[in-house]
């Protein structure tokens, strides 16, 4: 069996250092707000080059904070794609704001610049671009379009830990942008976590105290928070990962190359490169109109593979009447024709071509 990601190859290899820093945050009882929380924010705010990290409970909630911290609010529209996960959409829904969705580009699968100015209204606030499967978008220009129109820019990084855009972070670009620690994730840890991340110290002020109650000082409540702290545990392991997640950014990249060059020859649509933005490969997704044909092989030989995401968030039971009319043509052709192949730094050069094989097994025959 080859499994979508192998999270216990990453644990093995670094088990020692891992389980001295748990044992340590249980032999002082610094469950929650403890000293490793702060280490990695810390450590995470100086990687990504941004002035404030902080932890939270999930990249959901990292998203909502963002929003809320930003001041996004009931009525005002925020414009983000409907090819993600839905908890996109859920933050936005959160702070009574509607989420506009906008069609992605054919290639990076993200939202451009050009479909985002399209969908500007007087009741447009934000705009929350996501770095979808690892790609980044292009944020200089969605940034440069945000200033014109004195819009904010949440980043949806939750995908992209680690990814650069001519050579800054994404996440590093927007008002505020948020991460998720889901331990399937570029950056995962050992059960839910999320970060916000911001270069405003009033945004991080509201952040830190929506976090944690809405309290600066303890028992001191300004505004109605939340609880979403990131606890120690999870810190121990973020921050053994962190050290190490530029290497684990590069082996995936090597594999999805490797998987790229083998099937240079098939008629398969693989991942887009644009040289500017470094692709972190959360997910390795193609195109194929043979999509299902090759993914019931590759289950009939035990191989992972998975459509990510099956239904737009414009065609969610949830959203659908909310939506009645919308046609998003390029989002719903690629949901209709994409699916991702196992993925993770573990993968190695001989699985990948034992999977190209048997894919190329399907298409050339
Ligand atoms: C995983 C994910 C989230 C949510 O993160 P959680 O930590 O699971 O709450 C949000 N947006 C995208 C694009 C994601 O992939």
């Amino acid at each position: 069996m080859i499994p979508m990601v192998d999270l216990k190859a990453q644990y093995v290899e670094i088990k020692d250092e891992i389980e001295r820093g748990l044992a340590e945050t249980i032999e002082n009882c610094s469950f929650i707000m403890g000293p490793n929380v702060q280490a990695f924010e810390k450590e995470a705010a100086q990687y990504l080059g941004v002035n404030h990290a902080i932890g939270c409970a999930s990249g959901t909630d990292a998203l909502h904070l963002a929003l809320r911290a930003e001041g996004i609010a009931d009525g005002d529209e925020v414009i983000t794609s409907a090819f993600t996960f839905i908890a996109t959409a859920e933050a936005i829904k959160y702070v009574g704001a509607t989420p506009v969705f906008v069609d992605i580009d054919d290639k990076t699968f993200n939202i451009t610049a050009e479909n985002i100015e399209k969908a500007i209204t007087p009741k447009t606030k934000a705009v929350m671009p996501v770095h979808l499967f690892g790609q980044p978008v292009d944020i200089i220009k969605i940034k440069a379009l945000c200033d014109k129109h004195n819009l904010k820019l949440i980043e949806d990084c939750a995908q992209s830990f680690g990814a650069r855009v001519d050579g800054q972070q994404t996440g590093a670009i927007g008002h505020a942008s948020g991460y998720s620690f889901f331990p399937s994730k570029n950056l995962g840890a050992f059960g839910d976590g999320g970060l916000v991340v911001t270069n405003s110290d009033e945004t991080a002020k509201m952040l830190k105290m929506l976090r944690n109650h809405g309290s600066d000082v303890r028992y001191y409540h300004d505004v109605i928070g939340y609880n979403s702290r990131l606890d120690d545990m999870q810190a121990v392991v973020l921050r053994a990962k962190l050290k190490r997640i530029d290497q684990y950014n590069r082996a995936r990249r090597h594999a999805a190359h490797l998987y790229s060059e083998l099937m240079a020859d098939l008629s398969l649509t693989t991942p887009f490169e644009d040289g500017v933005g470094e692709h972190v490969y959360h997910q390795y997704t193609l195109l194929s109109d043979r999509r299902d044909e090759v993914m019931q092989v590759l289950q009939d030989r035990q191989i992972g593979c998975a459509v990510y995401y099956p239904v737009p968030l414009h065609q969610q039971n949830v959203f659908k009447e909310a939506c009645a009319g919308l046609s998003l043509p390029i989002t719903e052709s690629v949901a209709a024709n994409c699916f991702s192949l196992p993925i993770c730094p573990a993968l190695t050069d001989e699985t990948v071509k034992e999977i190209v094989m048997v894919i190329r097994g399907v298409l050339a025959a």
